[in-house]
């Protein structure tokens, strides 16, 4: 039987347990010359040291000798590594979702949810994990404060990849493993399965090569170990197949197949097995083969307001979408090749149901939306996708508020009777800056007019205003009358017609959310909203000279609500209301 071609440098008389690490390390020449020639003995030394780590695992699960997994990912992660005698730590942080692991909960331990497994609880202090019911030893966390830390190795295993750790240059990469190879006949020619020990990050790429003719696939994040190779079915136009370490940076593990006559060689799709390992399914045909084909179809997004789903295959033209309501009919060249793969399927998503029916060169695929919504086509490299997306869907534009905090400098506006004097410019830029920050939180621009305690000519306000181009102006105040205690209260006021739903709405959740008699909502020429192009409004919550009102503007609470007031009635205006509201939930 052929098998993986390797280099011989890598394997210089080993020991028993050396000879399992070594196997790991049995790359083609590329690979073997980045491991024992280029990077230097400390790398050479973890990387061994991870080996052995692994092996030695494997040697206490069963006794019969346990393939060892390399793992590939291509991804290079730089971490804070925290180096300790037996494997580095890493800490708990984004790099996990890179890995689409899921920390769920954190008590004694760290809960982990992996891909594919159930979720499973590793503590300071256990050596052992149980996962899908197979109990595994792994290193135990390290807690230093409010950090959590992952040893790499441990994690590496339970993922079933490989870690290859740079100290010096502190980071590490992960790779998935090729498992095995398997050929058979197929109606349309002959189809070449690759198993993988996770799922690649993407579709392979495949090409075709002369003299020899022959076919090959790159398959990116993969990693080779010594695996045998299948036997050449009698008759197949397939006279060799080899693999390879094709590149290292990239990882790039090639299949190559020489072959008795030239053939076209292309991805019919992917299966994700019950561990998350994947294979990926080739189609080798003959040139001349005019037949249409289809692959795979696999729903790869399903959102409330898109879903795309990829058809793997060859296609003469276009395949034909009917609407009948929410029902989408796609009339297919043939039946796939490969069963509907609706891993994406939710019950939130747009796509309800989705079915192939009929067989042969009759087949249709029907899709069952939840709201009517458009499909069009986008071409891929192999195949198409058919991005299906509702119709009034459009991300909500950033618009810029301009926040005009009243007076400043010299100007000290109102002032409150007792001891100590409140001053109305100290008021009114607090609430400024607690608008901005609500603002911001909430996905809008902002520009404030004052930033201090400076003193801000009125045409200056406007011209701020103006010269950026705002979506709205708001100005904030704080009233007086002219006897003290005379009168309390919320105002709003708007001098232009496009003004005035603005104010309603700022109006409104003040009075919700302060309380205060409402004094109304007035038309007044004032300087700053009579001459900015935008929505303006010049807002008075309350009487800085009113003792109730005084006692309140002095409370935290009470000028955060203000601002909140404001926050909501502006969101309100521009439509943002549910949007806000559903991401605050
Ligand atoms: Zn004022």
């Amino acid at each position: 039987m052929p098998t993986a071609n390797r280099s011989a440098n890598c394997s210089n008389n080993p020991s028993h347990r050396q000879r399992q690490v070594l196997s790991l390390l049995t790359f083609p020449s590329p690979v073997c010359q980045f491991l024992w020639r280029k990077e230097g003995a400390k790398v050479r030394m973890a990387i061994l040291a991870l080996c052995l780590f692994v092996s030695a695992f494997g040697h206490t699960q069963s006794e019969a000798p346990v393939p060892t997994r390399l793992l590939v990912l291509d991804k290079t992660f730089n971490l804070p590594i925290l180096w300790l005698p037996d494997e580095p730590y890493a800490p708990v942080g984004d790099w996990l979702t890179a890995l689409k692991i899921r920390w769920v909960a954190q008590g004694s331990g760290l809960a982990l949810k992996l891909p594919y497994q159930t979720a499973f609880l590793w503590t300071t202090t256990s050596a052992k994990v149980i996962v899908n019911g197979r109990e595994m030893e792994v290193a135990p966390l390290l807690r230093r404060g409010e950090d959590w830390w992952l040893p790499l190795v441990s994690l590496a295993r339970l993922l079933r990849l490989l870690a290859v750790v740079n100290p010096e240059k502190r980071m590490v990469k992960l790779a998935a493993l090729l498992q095995s190879v398997a050929v058979k006949q197929v109606a349309l020619g002959w189809q070449v399965s690759l198993t993988f020990s996770y799922r690649l990050p993407t579709p392979p790429k495949v090409g075709t090569l002369r003299e020899p003719d022959r076919v090959y696939a790159d398959f990116v994040g993969a990693a080779l170990q010594d695996i045998t190779l299948p036997s050449l079915p009698d008759g197949s136009p397939l006279s060799k197949m080899r693999l390879g370490q094709f590149s290292n940076e990239p990882l790039i593990l090639r299949f190559v197949a020489e072959t008795t006559s030239p053939l076209q060689i292309s991805v019919v799709g992917s299966e994700i097995g019950d561990e998350g390992d994947e294979r990926w399914h080739l189609l080798l045909f003959s040139s001349e083969q005019r037949e249409q084909w289809l692959g795979q179809i696999r729903l790869q997004e399903n959102i409330s307001t898109r879903a795309i789903f990829r058809f793997w295959g060859r296609f003469e033209e276009k395949p034909t979408v009917r609407y009948e309501g929410t029902t989408l009919s796609i009339l297919l060249p043939s039946a796939p090749l490969l069963p509907l793969d609706n891993a994406s399927f939710t019950d939130e998503g747009l796509v309800r149901e989705a079915r192939v029916e009929g067989q042969g060169t009759a087949a249709r695929l029907v899709v069952t939306l939840l709201k009517p919504a458009q499909a069009h086509w986008e071409k891929r490299e192999q195949g198409v996708e058919l991005v299906i997306e509702t119709p009034f869907v459009r991300p909500r534009r950033v618009r810029l508020i301009v926040v005009d905090a009243g007076h400043g400098g010299k100007d000290p506006g109102a002032m409150s009777p007792s001891q100590p004097s409140l001053l109305e410019k100290h008021l009114t830029l607090d609430i400024a800056f607690r608008l901005k920050r609500l603002l911001e939180q909430g996905g809008y621009q902002v520009l404030l007019t004052r930033t201090d305690d400076t003193y801000l000519p009125l045409p200056d306000r406007v011209a701020i205003a103006n010269n950026a181009g705002a979506d709205a102006f708001v100005s904030i105040h704080l009233n007086a009358f002219p006897q003290p205690g005379g009168q309390w209260g919320t105002e709003v006021y708007y001098w232009t017609l496009q003004s005035l739903p603005l104010a309603e709405s700022i109006y409104r959740h003040l009075l919700t959310l302060l309380g205060r008699k409402g004094n109304g909502i007035r038309q007044r020429q004032l300087y700053v909203i009579r001459h900015t192009f935008m929505p303006s409004v010049l807002v008075e919550p309350c009487y800085l000279n009113h003792p109730e009102e005084e006692a309140l503007l002095r409370q935290e609470w009470f000028r955060e609500r203000i601002a909140l007031a404001i926050f909501w009635g502006i969101a309100e205006f521009f439509g943002d209301l549910p949007t806000l509201q559903k991401q605050g939930e």
